[in-house]
């Protein structure tokens, strides 16, 4: 098992299954939990248990049907309601009752989501997160926070927003997610926000990603590169409106391209089969367009294939970045069966660049 310095958490089964037309039993989600196991990740989030049957029922058979080899079970749920302590809130009993080793709490972080959709004043929901953060602690669970359209939050009130991640990370929450809920970032701004969350707060933060700007991927890059140390996705960029940061392509691009390993297991070189085994549960054909979607030419595999060459390489014709940089010289290496796989497919499958 990988350590915990960096995680790659999986919300298919949560948040993913919320796309339109995707419906998951529980015996599916079990199936799909166990290829995400066998991928690698570090994170399964199952659902939310007392809130929805179905996903109450996951973590009940989870608890005796998984076995899993790297990844951690996470159950979501949200912070108390207003007004009454943890201890006595029966959606955070139904968390506490899952027995997940992980709860990943949702949050207001918008001061006009605090006022409008919670009706309670800015004071009690930053009670509501630590007072549940700290509970569930005591409670010997470990404890995440995904904050709720921050990134809105933080434009509209930044010191509020501010306040609730230091807030979680005070009452002990390991880590708190960012999440562009609504996914108008691009990359640029994003990356700033970042980086004035660490300064402001010195919490562990991670980041979550919708798509809604065709930027999921690209943001969840480059919040890594501001400091995050949590990334959050889903199989195959399952998600409502225009899904979540698609997973495969994110860990491969920190991994491939980024150079961390942030997968135990099969990892990368299994992707591929990995997203379409997934693709035959929730029976949502493959886009064989996407990254990873094609099984004999998609990047990964055409950059895992070489992905055991010197890293000292600078960048190959097809900028998978693993091939050595001495060998693209020679003719003679290009044309013989040491070229870089890259490099051929791209060649012959696409004249026409
Ligand atoms: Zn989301």
């Amino acid at each position: 098992m990988l350590d915990d310095q960096f995680h790659v958490y999986d919300t298919t089964l949560r948040d993913g299954a919320q796309q339109e037309g995707l419906n998951l039993t529980v015996a599916d989600k079990l199936v799909i939990a166990r290829h995400l196991d066998r991928l690698g990740v570090g994170f399964i989030e199952g659902g939310w248990p007392g809130a929805i049957p179905k996903d109450t029922e996951f973590f009940r058979r989870a608890a005796t049907e998984l076995d899993l080899r790297h990844a951690t079970l996470a159950a979501f749920g949200s912070t108390r309601k207003a007004g009454v302590k943890a201890a006595d809130d029966a959606q955070v009993a139904a968390l506490r009752e899952s027995r997940a080793p992980v709860v990943t709490l949702v949050a207001k972080s918008h001061d006009r989501h605090v006022e409008l959709a919670l009706r309670t004043t800015l004071d009690e929901n930053l009670k509501m997160i630590g007072d549940t953060v700290r509970h569930l602690k005591e409670e010997g669970q470990r404890v995440f926070l995904d904050a709720e359209h921050f990134f809105d939050g933080y434009r509209s009130n930044r010191d509020y927003a501010l306040e609730c991640v230091r807030t979680a990370a005070e009452a002990g929450a390991d880590v708190i997610a960012l999440c562009d809920t609504n996914g108008g970032m691009l990359p640029t701004e994003l990356g700033d926000v970042i980086t004035d969350v660490l300064g402001g707060t010195g919490a562990r933060l991670g980041i979550h990603c919708h798509d809604d700007t065709g930027c999921a991927v690209a943001n969840s890059l480059v919040a890594v590169q501001a400091g995050v140390t949590h990334v959050q996705g889903c199989a195959n960029g399952y998600g409502e409106r225009a899904g979540n940061a698609n997973l495969f392509t994110l860990v491969s691009g920190l991994q491939l391209k980024q150079g961390h390993t942030v997968l135990d297991g099969e990892g990368i070189r299994e992707m591929t089969r990995i997203a379409h085994a997934i693709s035959e549960v929730t029976n949502i054909t493959p886009d064989t367009h996407r990254p990873c979607g094609r099984r004999r030419s998609g990047w990964t595999r055409t950059c895992t294939s070489t992905s055991t060459r010197p890293r000292s390489a600078t960048t190959c014709a097809c900028s998978c970045r693993t091939w050595p940089a001495g060998r693209r010289s020679s003719s003679r290496a290009r044309n013989s069966a040491t070229t870089c796989p890259g490099t051929r497919r791209r060649s012959a499958a696409s004249p026409t660049g």
